[in-house]
């Protein structure tokens, strides 16, 4: 079971291709100790009901070390209760609890370091590449640039193994390709880059970025060759779903396995990108303190287990973000049925450069 935990709605970047952006103002909430708990213990619940060997606690926001206490809290509370469920019988002793944590990576210091590597977090950086390419949509609310507050802690995050995660809109595309080499040459080993759709991607920029994923696809090819694990998700995940003849919903998609996104007013979500405190939103899966609604619980099993109907006979829906992934959907089209003919081009073109490198490692 994957548990995100919207701590609090606030952040201290603005972002330009921030998906709170619109509301940034409105979102000042943060979740109180007893929805934290109450979160926790649903989520451990639901993984005993669901025989699972695991629960990955994932501290999210906004920006989660606004919330640091809470952090700490949630930690403690969680090891807690697990292992009173062992005690109980109620889990086997070879359970695993992992936590992680999606930051800016601004507010760490080595104090939140220390911490992070006696509980073993797997740490999710949002950092975009060098300053002249992360300054241009990771901004400070005074509108600075945040690479700065980032750089000195990079050693240690790669220590660490930190997952980068790097963010593409059209302002970025040209130098795609030097920023994930230039995050790999500072060592980081994983690494995955995502496209900011905003609905007004030309076929000109998508033409520079196919020649940006050609460049990281043959650079990832020349570094597995050399013995070099680098994980470079964009190409690794449409390759590797291929040659095991999967579908992406079942390779990683935390939605199929069972995942809970709790906003800080305790309603859940199916992932990440539905987390909001706001009322007036669509597939809320219940709240934490009245339980699951089953009936849109059963909203998302039914997307999960049927094909979208505009992408019947497409050879690659089951290796395409705009099919399998209800998160992209949304965000997208504001329904998960939705299929974005953004997400759909910019598919066809990566699976396409996925292909032919596959072909080239044969
Ligand atoms: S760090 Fe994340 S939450 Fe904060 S403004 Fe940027 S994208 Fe939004
Ligand atoms: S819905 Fe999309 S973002 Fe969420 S876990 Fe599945 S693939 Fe990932
Ligand atoms: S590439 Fe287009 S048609 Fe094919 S599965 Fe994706 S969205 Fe559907």
């Amino acid at each position: 079971m994957n548990l995100v935990l919207c701590l609090t709605e606030q952040c201290n970047l603005r972002c330009t291709y921030c998906y709170y952006k619109e509301s940034q103002a409105d979102r000042k909430t943060v979740m109180d100790d007893a929805t934290l708990e109450q979160a926790i213990k649903i989520a451990l619940d639901r993984t005993i009901f669901f025989r699972q060997s695991y629960l990955n606690i994932t501290f999210f926001g906004g920006e989660p070390l606004l919330r640091r206490d809470a952090i700490y809290k949630g930690v403690e509370f969680a090891k807690a209760i697990v292992d009173d469920a062992m005690d109980k019988g109620k889990i086997s002793k070879n359970f695993k609890l992992q936590f992680a944590v999606n930051t800016n990576a601004t507010l760490f210091d080595d104090e939140f370091f220390d911490f992070c590597e006696r509980e073993k977090f797997r740490i999710y950086l949002s950092l975009d590449g060098p300053e002249h390419h992360h300054d241009i949509a990771r901004r400070t609310v005074n509108n600075t640039g945040s690479f700065k507050a980032i750089e000195k802690h990079i050693p240690r995050f790669v220590k660490l193994g930190a997952v980068a995660l790097s963010t593409v809109t059209r302002a970025h595309v040209s130098t795609l390709f030097e920023s994930v080499k230039w995050l790999h040459e500072q060592g980081f080993q994983s690494l995955t880059t995502s496209v900011d759709f905003d609905g007004k991607w030309s076929g000109e920029d998508f033409d520079k970025l196919a020649l940006q994923y050609q460049k990281m696809a043959d650079y990832w090819r020349e570094c597995r060759e050399k013995g070099d694990k680098f994980f470079l998700g964009t190409i690794h995940d449409k390759v590797k779903i291929r040659l095991i003849n999967s579908r992406y919903r079942l390779y990683s998609c935390h939605v199929y396995n069972g995942a809970i996104g709790v906003a800080t007013n305790g309603n859940m979500f199916p992932c990440t990108r539905f987390i909001t405190s706001n009322p007036n939103t669509h597939y809320v899966q219940g709240n934490v303190f009245t339980g699951f609604d089953e009936a849109a619980c059963d909203k998302i099993r039914v997307f999960l287990d049927n094909d979208k109907k505009e992408c019947e006979g497409c050879d690659i829906r089951y290796r395409c973000c705009a099919h399998e992934c209800a998160c992209t959907s949304y965000y997208t089209t504001g329904t998960i049925e939705g299929v974005s003919p953004e997400v759909c081009t910019h598919e066809r073109m990566l699976a396409e450069i996925c292909d032919t490198l596959l072909e080239k490692m044969a």
